[in-house]
């Protein structure tokens, strides 16, 4: 099985900030099922053309807006079609996505107010890869799709 994982959380420095979020149990469950499974890193941001630094950005009433107001709704959108051809070359059922990002966040995404405050929601890829018919879970639900990695090929 073909499954996506935000890059960000395998260790590669692509947030907006410059930095990862390597996420450790994300790393021993690849580990244990890298035989059987392939995982392919993603970065929607980046691979739809954001820079590494950039401006943090939200979601506000339906566009992606920095921190000081720049629409960068078109090239969330892009990143996210990226994101779309990939699954599609790949025939991806499953994805692993970072939460909360605008992004990749999954059932829950910052409120938009740049003031760390949580709301429900899925940014623009997450939601993207659910609509195409992807399975998308966050780095902190790995249970969900355990037993599905355990006894398919
Ligand atoms: Fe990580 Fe996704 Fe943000 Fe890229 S777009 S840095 S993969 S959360």
């Amino acid at each position: 099985m073909n499954i996506l994982v935000s890059r960000c959380l395998l260790g590669f420095p692509c947030r907006y900030d410059g930095k990862s979020t390597y996420y450790g149990e994300l790393i021993e469950f690849i580990e244990r099922y890298k035989n059987k499974h392939n995982f392919i890193g993603i970065c929607p941001e980046v691979d739809g053309g954001l820079p590494i630094p950039r401006a943090t950005c939200e979601i506000v009433n339906g566009k992606v807006l920095t921190i000081n107001g720049e629409d960068k709704t078109k090239e969330f959108i892009d990143g996210a079609n990226t994101v779309v051809d990939k699954a599609t070359e790949y025939f991806v059922q499953v994805a692993i996505l970072k939460s909360n990002s605008p992004s990749c966040g999954t059932g829950k995404i910052y409120d938009g107010n740049f003031s760390n405050k949580i709301i429900n929601g899925s940014g623009i890829a997450s939601k993207m890869l659910s609509d195409f018919g992807v399975y998308v879970i966050t780095e902190e639900e790995l249970d969900k799709i355990d037993y599905l990695l355990s006894v398919e090929e």
